[in-house]
């Protein structure tokens, strides 16, 4: 019996294939992880099956992280490795598998430097290393790890139909809208799956000699695994950015006897807008397309929580802000900013996924003013002539915003912020109208606790011992991180899945 119930609600137990195919190694997901892994076995001379529920694969991402690509190597970036552990597991207060901390970091530059080589330059397009690296004060140490993939340098590059063009190419089977629906164990040794195609309702067995391959990207999309794993998730969070990602792929493998992490870790985007006047618990909302999502919301201006009051430093990992938030009443907080916002976005120097110029997006003032004005057009960021009537329009005590205005503009003068020590060139005045404010609300990028893996992706059972071939890979596969998400390393989410989905398919290749 099934502990776990499926989570696209077939019933398990009841299902029986029509038809049973064979292959050497089975990956499930079609994304960051699942697309190296099949890459991977293939190149291993492993006849290889890959099954995605959707009917395209996932977005394979940009700004990869690594240590020692050639990109970095050619850029003169050096990344000290043993202090790049160190700061990831104290990041973590050593809640991770130290193994696979070191297992990325001795991994991460080959497989960053295949995708290069066999994806990126037969199609005119390199990695380039971004070498500046975010250091806003001494608790949060910053590395120059990211890769961009890009043609001329200045623009980012998606590569995901080249991949496919690769995969076709060597001869690995896709599948799409092919869902994981349970995996088959014998004995000691999982022996494939079943699977449903969802174009002709078909189920069917594959039956994989070498292994399958766990790579369904995590939970973040299942609101009654986050009320289980990581109940704090839904108050925190408004946005899930991960719509395809519901623990299909966690849930299959703990019924053929894995473990999982025992505490939650996730990504969370501080971008999220709410319509003022909503509680948080009102609103989960779905989306792969970046709905309401407002650049600038990640840039360090006045926060305040929903009483009007200064609740933390604003110059923290993206993440820290909603955690903050997440203490005060409602879960939900404020951004109050002024007319001359565009002329101090580039000072404040934010990097990774937040900074100014951001290739193809975000390149000049223009670009972060038109995002913004697109809200004001739709309600979600209000404009006011005074902050009376800001904080009116904000739902906010009058008194306390106007308080909190007058010391954020007594620091900027003084260049000292004595309430919560944010640098001072990140210290922005309110003072020319029209004033501008928002509410925002956390967007959860993806979970990342997930299956116990070894340093082979092998997953492990409640003893700590391998399942024989049984793998998982990208947020599926846990131990590396904890808690919250470490912006300062630019690029580790998708780095962690493709080297690890990398491995998974080179090991489970190799049995
Ligand atoms: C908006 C956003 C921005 C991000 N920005 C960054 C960034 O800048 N840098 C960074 O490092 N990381 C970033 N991330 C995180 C990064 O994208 C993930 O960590 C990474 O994609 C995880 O890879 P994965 O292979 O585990 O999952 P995914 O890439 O999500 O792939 C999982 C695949 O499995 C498929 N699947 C699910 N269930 C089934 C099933 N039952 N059967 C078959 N297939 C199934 C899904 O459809 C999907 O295609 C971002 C994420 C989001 C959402």
């Amino acid at each position: 019996m099934n502990k776990y119930p499926n989570v696209d609600g077939y019933k398990v137990d009841e299902v029986t294939a029509t038809k049973l195919i064979s292959t050497d190694v089975l990956v499930v997901g079609a994304g960051n992880a699942g697309m190296m892994a099949a890459a991977a076995a293939q190149e291993k001379g492993a006849k290889v099956i890959l099954i995605e529920k959707e009917k395209t694969i996932n977005l394979m991402r940009v700004g990869i992280a690594s240590v020692g690509s050639n990109a970095q190597k050619r850029a003169g970036t050096v990344i000290n490795k043993q202090e790049l552990v160190e700061s990831l597991a104290s990041f973590a207060q050593h809640n991770v598998d130290e193994r696979l901390l070191k297992t990325w970091v001795d991994n991460s530059a080959e497989s960053v430097n295949w995708l290069e080589d066999k994806i990126l330059k037969p199609n005119g397009a390199h990695f380039k290393s971004e070498p500046d690296a975010m250091m806003t004060n001494k608790a949060y140490q910053g590395f120059p790890t990211e890769n961009d993939p890009t043609i001329d340098d200045e623009s980012f590059v998606s590569y995901g139909n080249w991949f496919v063009k690769y995969q076709k190419e060597h001869k690995i089977d896709i599948r799409y809208q092919t869902s994981l629906v349970k995996l088959l164990k014998e004995k000691d040794t999982v022996t494939g799956a079943i699977v449903k195609d969802l174009g002709s309702d078909e189920f069917y067995e594959i039956r994989a000699s070498k292994g399958v391959i766990i790579a369904t990207g995590g939970y973040s999309a299942n609101k009654d695994l986050l009320q289980k794993w990581n109940a704090l998730s839904l108050k925190k969070n408004v946005y899930n950015d991960s719509p395809r990602s519901n623990g299909a792929g966690i849930t299959a493998a703990l019924n053929v006897g894995a473990k999982r992490d025992e505490e939650p870790a996730e990504s969370i985007f501080d971008r999220g807008l709410v319509p003022i006047g909503t509680k948080t618990e009102d609103l989960y909302y779905q989306t792969d397309s970046y709905d309401n999502w407002l650049w600038i919301g990640s840039y360090p201006f006045l926060k305040v929580n929903l009483r009007g009051e200064r609740f933390a430093n604003e110059s923290i990992p993206y993440q820290f802000i909603v955690n903050a938030a997440s203490k005060e009443p409602g879960y939900l907080y404020a951004m109050v900013w002024d007319d001359n916002y565009a002329e101090y976005l580039e000072k404040m120097h934010m990097l990774g996924c937040a900074r100014y110029g951001f290739p193809g997006y975000m390149t000049d003032k223009a670009a972060f003013v038109k995002d913004t004005e697109s809200y004001v057009e739709k309600g979600l960021v209000v404009k006011a002539d005074t902050v009376e009537e800001l904080a009116e329009q904000l739902k906010l005590p009058i008194n306390a915003l106007k308080q909190a205005i007058t010391n954020n503009n007594k620091s900027v003068i003084s260049h000292n912020d004595q309430e919560f020590g944010k640098e001072a060139y990140r210290l922005t005045p309110v003072k020319k109208a029209p004033y501008y404010g928002c509410i925002l609300g956390g967007r959860i990028l993806c979970t990342f606790d997930g299956l116990r893996v070894n340093t082979k992706m092998e997953v492990l059972d409640e003893n700590h011992q391998p399942i024989r071939h049984l793998y998982a890979g990208g947020n599926d596969s846990g131990g590396f991180f904890w808690g919250s998400y470490n912006d300062r390393v630019p690029g580790l989410a998708s780095s962690h899945a493709q080297t690890f989905g990398r491995l998974a398919g080179k090991n489970a290749a190799e049995n």
